[in-house]
């Protein structure tokens, strides 16, 4: 165990993963715990979340599962006081929640266009809305949202969804960072490239090889400088070096996890 986090209180939206193997809410999840921290994994599907506690429980860390649909105002809130009521404080705010939804303007109907905006941006705002004041009372704390490179570059995917919400998370992670840079809360942005993680199967393998998921990860592999996609320990230690204490004159960047892709002419 290391101390990096010791005794720190870490809310982990989406800690659970949505297929077998290690997405990053999860793997950030456990490196968290593994520095000391109390994880508080939420996530929308319960057992997802419980694997990712019985995975901390196993290292002898400290995890407390919490069913959340963070999209919805009043979920976040219990969710926020059920925190409180556990562990008493919330040190790391870790917005992990996002959904991926293929489709350019035409194709996408106006309920998809909102239920994307409210899972992947309104959800920042709604546990910052409830977290801010505990971490201003607190006299700080830490708060990293999950975008992509889709903020920043068109990916060869069309989700106007996607890139819409991932770009407005920078924005709004700059709004927070500079509001609050004089009570000693942080907040800033990872920007993961092309990872290897779950969630890339389901809603891209038509995107990408027509449904034939091998021939997309050899797509995706190829497409990075390094031959090879990220995975879902890249983020996660790029979210601990951000939530610790090393970390302690970062705020406002956008931290950018890709292999070195978005620095690719063609
Ligand atoms: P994941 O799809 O495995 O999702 C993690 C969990 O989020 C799941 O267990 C799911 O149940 C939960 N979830 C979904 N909707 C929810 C909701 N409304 N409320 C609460 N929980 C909900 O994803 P992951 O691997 O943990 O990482 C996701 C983040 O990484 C996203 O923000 C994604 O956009 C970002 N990202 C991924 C890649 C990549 O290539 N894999 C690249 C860039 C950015």
């Amino acid at each position: 165990m290391g101390e990096r986090l010791k005794n720190k209180v870490a809310i982990v939206t989406g800690a659970g993963s949505v297929g077998p193997g290690w997405g990053n809410g999860k793997a950030t999840s456990v490196i968290f715990a593994r520095e000391g921290a109390k994880v508080f994994a939420t996530d929308l599907n319960l057992a997802a979340a419980e694997e990712t506690k019985s995975i901390i429980d196993k290292e002898g860390g400290t995890c407390t599962v919490h069913k959340v649909d963070v999209s919805k105002a009043d979920q976040v809130k219990a969710m926020v006081a059920h925190c409180l009521e556990t562990y008493g404080r919330i040190d790391i705010l870790h917005n992990n929640v996002g959904i991926v939804v293929v489709g350019g303007p035409v194709e996408t109907s106006e309920e998809t266009w909102d239920q994307v905006m409210a899972v992947n941006l309104k959800s920042m705002f709604l546990t910052c809305k409830y977290v801010l004041p505990q971490m201003e009372k607190q006299g700080g704390g830490v708060i990293i949202n999950i975008s992509s490179i889709a903020a920043i570059r068109y990916t060869g995917v069309p989700y106007i969804t996607y890139y819409t919400t991932k770009a407005g998370i920078l924005g709004f992670t700059q709004g927070i960072a500079l509001q609050y840079a004089g009570k000693n809360i942080r907040a800033n942005a990872i920007l993961p490239g092309l990872m290897h993680t779950p969630m890339i199967v389901e809603p891209l393998k038509g995107a990408y090889a027509a449904g034939d998921v091998e021939k997309m990860i050899d797509i995706r592999n190829k497409q990075c400088p390094t031959g090879k996609m990220g995975d879902a320990w890249d983020v996660a230690e790029a979210a601990l070096f951000l939530a610790s204490d090393e970390a302690k004159y970062v705020t406002g960047a956008q931290l950018v996890v890709d292999g070195g892709i978005t620095c690719k002419f063609a």
